[in-house]
């Protein structure tokens, strides 16, 4: 029931109390990757350290009810959550913590989603590499209904055309999360790049990169983490579908740009066109870890290649691989895998990346 005698706003109220000193403790948010791509967390106390920041080092092996997120068997239903890396919480302030953890079965197994682990011993096998990572997420947001945000009750936005990149009333919607995300993850410690208004109207894309190794994908889960979470705080749905609205309304990808030590260095075009080489035998391998429902969306139509035939060029957004302008004419740089789906797992696709081009380990 409402209380009426209460005068002061929610927020007034709420303030009150995040300004409470909390005595010596602080907060840790262990976030986790579920079994639909989604994340999930719960809080802890732990002490706060003197003169020091947490590390993974000091973080304690925690666990969750692995019955309740389809993660395990209710009669056997512990899951462990391992920590791996540690971000300014940005949520609370410091000097709490975000904690992405690991998942792990109790016999000492990795749990069936965790796709970190072995993404993790690929990274370090091929260390010497010094492999960089930049991958630009697209996402689009839904209200209460799972329409895109924004869009006309019963019918359609004008076409695609205004909303790239748009400014002004009608061309975007929730430039408020997306600021607020920028912030966050910058706030976090998240390597974020930039972030951009998308095609689709309600689409938009920010950039994690360039990350080094397994660094790619913990980055990126925990800015996924936080879009999802600012998102509710101002009540709007996130969707990582890769094709969101059927006909011809662009989807969402996770283009993920690449490049090794050897092929920023002078003369790094040879070994460029040589991972080209080694990736096109792989191609229905690589699409297997590129994410779910890709197909609606690789058809070639609306900026993507097909799904049958792998193929790469310079500045051309048609193709499986786009050599970006400045590297072909530099003759070094990196290059654009187009075609993993908004949905999919960064450490997968940074796996099978690795692996395609430099071997299984
Ligand atoms: P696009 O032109 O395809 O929209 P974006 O600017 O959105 O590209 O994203 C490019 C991404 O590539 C960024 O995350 C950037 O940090 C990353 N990047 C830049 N240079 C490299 C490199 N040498 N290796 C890997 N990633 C890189
Ligand atoms: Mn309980
Ligand atoms: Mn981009
Ligand atoms: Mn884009
Ligand atoms: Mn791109």
């Amino acid at each position: 029931m409402a209380n009426r005698a209460v005068s002061t706003s929610r927020t007034e109220l709420l303030n009150k109390y995040l300004k409470l000193d909390q005595q010596g403790k602080i907060m840790a948010e262990y976030v986790w990757i579920d079994s639909t791509g989604g994340t999930r967390s719960k809080s802890r106390t732990l002490p706060e350290l003197k003169d020091k920041k947490y590390e993974v080092a000091d973080l304690p092996v925690w666990n969750f009810d692995g019955s309740s997120t389809d993660q395990a068997l209710g009669h056997d239903s512990d899951v462990y959550l391992r920590p791996c890396a540690v971000f300014n919480d940005p949520f609370r302030g410091s000097p709490n913590i975000i904690v992405l953890a690991e998942c792990w079965n109790p016999d000492g197994t990795p749990n069936k989603y965790n796709f970190r682990h072995e993404c993790a011993k690929v990274m370090e096998a091929h260390a010497e590499h010094e492999p960089w990572f930049g991958l630009e997420q697209e996402y689009t947001f839904l209200d209460s209904d799972d329409r895109p945000y924004g869009w006309p009750v019963g019918g359609f936005p004008a076409p695609q055309g205004p909303y790239y990149c748009g400014v002004g009333a009608g061309k975007v919607v929730l430039r408020d999360v997306v600021e607020a995300h920028y912030k966050a993850c910058l706030y976090a410690g998240i390597n974020i790049s930039g972030t951009n208004a998308e095609v689709l109207p309600a689409q938009w894309e920010f950039q994690v990169g360039p990350c080094t190794g397994i660094e790619m994908g913990d980055q990126l889960w925990i800015a996924r983490f936080f879009l999802s979470r600012i998102a509710e705080e101002f009540g709007a749905k996130v969707s990582l579908h890769p094709k969101p609205i059927k006909g011809p309304w662009n989807g969402s990808g996770l283009h993920s740009n690449f490049s090794t030590k050897e092929m920023r260095a002078e003369g790094g075009m040879k070994y460029i066109e040589e991972a080209l080489k080694a990736l096109e035998p792989h191609h229905a391998e690589c699409l297997e870890e590129y994410g779910e429902d890709n197909d609606q969306r690789l058809t070639g139509d609306c900026e993507t290649g097909s799904m049958d035939k792998f193929s790469w060029g310079v500045a051309n957004r048609g193709t499986s691989i786009r050599i970006p302008r400045e590297t072909a004419a530099r003759g070094c740089g990196y290059f654009e895998d187009r075609r993993p789906a908004s949905n999919a797992d960064p450490y997968r696709i940074t796996r099978v990346l690795m692996t395609s081009i430099f071997g299984k380990v």
